[in-house]
């Protein structure tokens, strides 16, 4: 290992670097030093917060004597050597810089020693270095950081109290045990241990975070799906916690927090925990690193993905499949705890069997459309595979080509902006996986047997050695809401004259940015005009919509302008869709004439893996084998 000096245009493309900042910044980048030297063992120790000091000791492969003052040197780094390197990170560090602006602002020495070599130390205070000298030590580095930010006292003033730096280098430390389960890493807090892991995988990992009964209100899950893999803890239907402080979300290994991530998780427990009750996850994300742009926020612990909806979609469907119990989670589930039972393998549901009635086919879901000479994509496929099938190329990198931009002081690389060409491929491809994974959840409807009604509320149906209990609420809602939103995407949609007209009166601002969207909220089925120089006039609504709180609607439009959200009206309409639906469907507690049954399911049209507009499932699967356990006919 060498270090190099990065040159300024390789530095330059680089965004603006790390801000050490507190005793925080301090030990993730040692830490993170530590792991990149490829360490099993690091030791943290802090006193007063980390003010007074920094330890952090591993085992990792060392600094040579002849590197020591490179280590210190800004933008020095053994880590990549050319631009072109930019587009394979793999370590944490790269820029080179986290050192050198450790040391100017406090009393820093490093102690190291490679393999076979001798022990050397080097001191530097406030930026200035002292000499190399021989030292004593195991092979390995420590790093001594004392007295943070001496030289500069302003920067002291912004610390928090010790408890609470010590809190937040707690819980960042927590994160590197469970990104990292097989190194030991052990936390000191005034001498005394926080925590202590032994390197020996995930499931110790988590209990030395959270207590050795974590593991009994988890599922363990691995699921493979697209050439993404997931897999982690999440608690189980009846665990949930009063924030959000008990998620950790790693991808390809890096600790970061993602709104797409976050959004799937909690809709997929949306029927399972009440409002301000949290999921609890540990979750690994590992996805092809050229899809991920991991330079979004240096210091945020963001990350963009190339592709949000196969991210979503992803998370979403592998985690409602565990919870939801359905035999689709089979394939992620790795362990259930203790106390849940396993789900049992039944019938395949996802091979129908043939149809014995002469009752009319299901209509065929149609082929996906793909871009010509081009064979369909299948649901094994690899991202890596889908990429080449679809000749979806990477972007030209920066140097060879155009550097994509988006705003001068943070040059964005890793992913540049797809061409439309890429983005049709890419669509394409993502439309023909879940159209093959929905044709998956599907029965053929002519080999389902009505068998009865429970609590005026539930249909049972039975299907080979399959049985399925229909929500009939949930089943009306979701076939009213998908004709609702069919007439909205097809612009088929009717307006409806107000008796009084709905004015809005808006500050200057929010006048103008309403303004802008008048096209598409006509298109939709407003008929909305200005109304003097400060409000605008609502005389007409899709007539399906009739009823809906035109206030809280334009309310939510103007929150999304207020945080610069990019707003999406068909999204916030197919809220208002969804509980329109709610009110016109059929309430559990009805019961429903033969005739009806029939339609309800004829208009289902065999596809057990729906959900309900506001994600609860509409059929629930239980396999023969599960009865055949009840009764404790098998075990
Ligand atoms: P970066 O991690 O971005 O390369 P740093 O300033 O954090 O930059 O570190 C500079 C260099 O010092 C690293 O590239 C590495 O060669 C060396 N180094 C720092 N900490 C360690 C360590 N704990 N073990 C081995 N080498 C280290
Ligand atoms: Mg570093």
């Amino acid at each position: 290992m060498k270090i190099h000096v990065l040159s300024p245009d390789v530095y330059n493309q680089i965004a603006a670097g790390e801000v050490i900042d507190r005793p925080y910044s301090v030990v993730k980048e040692l830490a993170e030093n530590a792991i990149d030297a490829g360490a099993t063992e690091i030791s943290i120790e802090i006193e007063e917060g980390g003010k007074k000091l920094i330890r952090v000791t591993d085992n990792g492969e060392g600094i040579a004597r002849e590197d020591l003052a490179n280590a210190y040197a800004p933008h020095a780094t053994s880590k990549l050597k050319t631009a072109q390197d930019l587009f394979g990170v793999t370590t944490l560090g790269f820029r080179g810089e986290a050192i050198a602006s450790i040391a100017s602002v406090s009393k820093m020495n490093i102690v190291s020693r490679v393999r076979g070599g001798e022990a050397f130390s080097l001191a530097c205070e406030g930026g200035v270095c002292g000499e190399i000298l021989p030292a004593a030590g195991a092979t390995g580095t420590e790093i001594t950081v004392r007295e943070l930010f001496f030289n500069t006292p302003a920067r002291l003033k912004f610390l928090k109290s010790d408890a609470q730096e010590e809190g937040d280098v707690a819980g960042m430390v927590a994160r590197f045990i469970l990104s990292r389960p097989n190194i030991a890493f052990t936390l000191l807090l005034n001498g005394k241990v926080k925590y202590r892991s032994f390197g020996d995988g995930l499931a110790a990992a988590l209990a030395a975070v959270y207590g050795g009964d974590i593991l009994s209100r988890c599922y363990e899950l691995d699921a493979d799906k697209h050439g993404i893999r997931l897999h982690g803890y999440i608690g189980d239907r009846n665990y949930s916690k009063p924030n959000r402080t008990y998620q950790s979300l790693f991808v390809n290994g890096r600790y970061v927090v993602n709104q797409t991530v976050a959004a799937a998780v909690t809709n997929a427990y949306a029927s399972y925990l009440m409002k301000r009750q949290y999921p609890f996850y540990v979750l690994f994300l590992d996805i092809p690193p050229e899809i991920v742009d991991v330079n979004v926020h240096p210091n945020k612990a963001d990350v963009r993905f190339a592709d949000n909806q196969i991210i979503y979609g992803t998370v979403y469907s592998v985690i409602s499949a565990v919870l939801d119990g359905n035999s689709r989670a089979l394939e992620y589930l790795v362990s259930t705890s203790p106390k849940q039972e396993k789900i049992p393998v039944g019938e395949d549901i996802f091979d129908p069997h043939p149809a014995t009635h002469s009752a009319p086919a299901p209509a065929a879901v149609p082929e996906p459309v793909l871009p010509p000479k081009q064979a369909p994509a299948s649901p094994k496929m690899t991202y890596e595979e889908a990429k080449r099938e679809l000749e979806f190329k990477i972007p030209p990198q920066a140097g060879q080509g155009t550097v994509p931009s988006r705003g001068k002081q943070q040059p964005i690389f890793g992913v540049s902006e797809p061409t439309q060409r890429e983005i049709d491929a890419f669509e394409e491809n993502k439309k023909a996986l879940m159209e093959a994974e929905k044709k998956q959840q599907r029965v053929d409807p002519a080999s389902l047997e009505f068998k009865g009604e429970l609590f005026r509320t539930y249909l049972i149906y039975e299907c080979g050695d399959d049985a399925y209990i229909v929500d009939q609420h949930a089943a009306h809602e979701r076939i009213i809401y998908d004709r609702l939103r069919e007439k909205m995407e097809k612009r088929e949609v009717v307006s409806q004259p107000m008796l009084v007209p709905f004015v809005l009166t808006l500050n200057p601002a929010e006048f103008a940015f309403l303004v802008k969207q008048f096209p598409v909220l006509r298109e939709l089925g407003f008929e909305i005009d200005e109304f003097g120089a400060d409000a605008v006039k609502v005389s007409s609504v899709p007539a399906d919509l009739m009823k809906m709180d035109l206030a809280s609607f334009f309310d939510e439009i103007m929150t999304s302008y207020e945080s610069l959200r990019a707003i999406k009206l068909t999204d916030l309409l197919k809220d208002k869709l969804a509980s329109a639906a709610c009110k016109a469907a059929v309430k559990g507690g009805e019961s429903l004439t033969e005739e009806e049954v029939k339609a309800l399911l004829r208009r289902m049209n065999g596809d057990m893996g729906l959900k309900c507009p506001h994600g609860r499932p509409v059929a629930v699967h239980v396999a023969r084998s599960e009865f055949e356990k009840l009764f404790k006919r098998i075990v």
